[in-house]
């Protein structure tokens, strides 16, 4: 990815770009700030306009496909294996940068996690620091710049990455497809870090998945109002309804599934709702109640009262159910 593709890390970019314009790299980067706000992005734009020989990686020449395919000979990635780096993946880092680069004009790695350096592995890659093999680039990545030993610290260059913005991250879940005034509220409690936004977007979407098939689960002919309301909610957005009848035919073709003892099912974390459906109809009413929602997805599909075409499935879901 190329630095225009990054947003709300300007600062440390107008850095590094500089530097690359001046043909000033130094040898050795410390990118600090908190977890999912670009450090590793950057690191790898970075490395990619150096791969590349220009100001930004052009991204379509070998070298720019193999970095965004994580398959680059010359780049080396080191992360903490389990709680730790250990010392084994700092010597085998030093040797794989003692070889002459395959083609790239030199050799590059990130380290991810230099907070977690256990004590051996820090004093090796010291040395490294001190006398970098080649005219290597490393770059080091922390959230945590507290826990970093000192001396390493005073080895690097040290760029601060900020916590993004509300409006960027907005931005960021926007272009991934959430709705505007989801994508602000993730944003809102996402404290500058896209990582935990995507989080919990992710966490909303199951919690929206599980509310509406409950919803569904519990319709009565009995009580009319709320089904009435959930057609008109649901009839002002075409295209989220038409994904979540889709949902619904998963649903249910799960509880088909289960009647027939398949371990196959597709929404295992909803298990006490399949299984309620799957025990309240037989096998034959299941299959109709899929054919109901298809018409009103073709229904819905072919331009027609969308409201209507709810209001109609809903009734007949909640008329079938046996155990109401
Ligand atoms: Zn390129």
């Amino acid at each position: 990815m190329p630095f225009t593709g990054i947003l709300g890390q300007d600062n440390s970019i107008a850095v590094l770009s500089r530097s690359l314009a001046a043909d000033k790299i130094a040898h050795a980067y410390l990118f600090d700030g908190i977890a999912g706000c670009g450090k590793k992005k950057t690191a790898l734009a970075f490395i990619e306009a150096v791969f590349c020989g220009q100001s930004e990686g052009c991204g379509h020449c070998p070298s720019c496909r193999k970095l965004a395919a994580g398959q680059h000979p010359d780049l080396h990635v080191v992360e903490p294996d389990g709680a730790f780096i250990k010392i084994d993946q700092i010597r085998e880092l030093q040797r794989n940068l003692s070889f002459r680069p395959f083609e790239a004009p030199k050799k590059a790695c990130i380290i991810d996690g230099v907070d977690r350096l256990n004590i051996a592995a820090g004093n090796s890659l010291l040395k490294t620091l001190e006398e970098p093999p080649g005219n290597a680039l490393l770059i080091l990545i922390t959230d945590n710049p507290g826990g970093v030993l000192p001396t390493i610290l005073s080895r690097c260059q040290r760029l601060h990455f900020s916590a993004l913005p509300e409006a960027t991250i907005t931005a960021l879940l926007r272009a991934t497809g959430v709705e505007m005034e989801a994508a602000r509220i993730i944003a809102s409690l996402s404290a500058g870090s896209m990582r935990k936004a995507v989080g919990i977007g992710e966490e909303t979407a199951l919690h929206e998945r599980r509310s509406f098939l409950e919803k569904i689960s519990s319709l009565s002919l009995g009580n009319i109002t709320p089904l009435l309301a959930m057609a008109e909610e649901m009839a002002g957005d075409k295209e989220k309804t038409l994904e979540l009848l889709e949902l619904l035919t998963a649903f249910q073709r799960d509880a088909l599934l289960l009647q027939n003892g398949s371990p196959e099912i597709v929404n295992s974390d909803l298990l006490p709702l399949i299984e309620q459906e799957a025990t309240g109809f037989s096998g034959e009413n299941i299959m109709e109640r899929i054919g109901h929602v298809a018409e009103s997805r073709r229904a819905i599909l072919s331009n027609v009262n969308a409201r209507l075409a709810l209001e109609v499935l809903f009734m007949r879901l909640a008329k079938k159910q046996l155990n109401s």
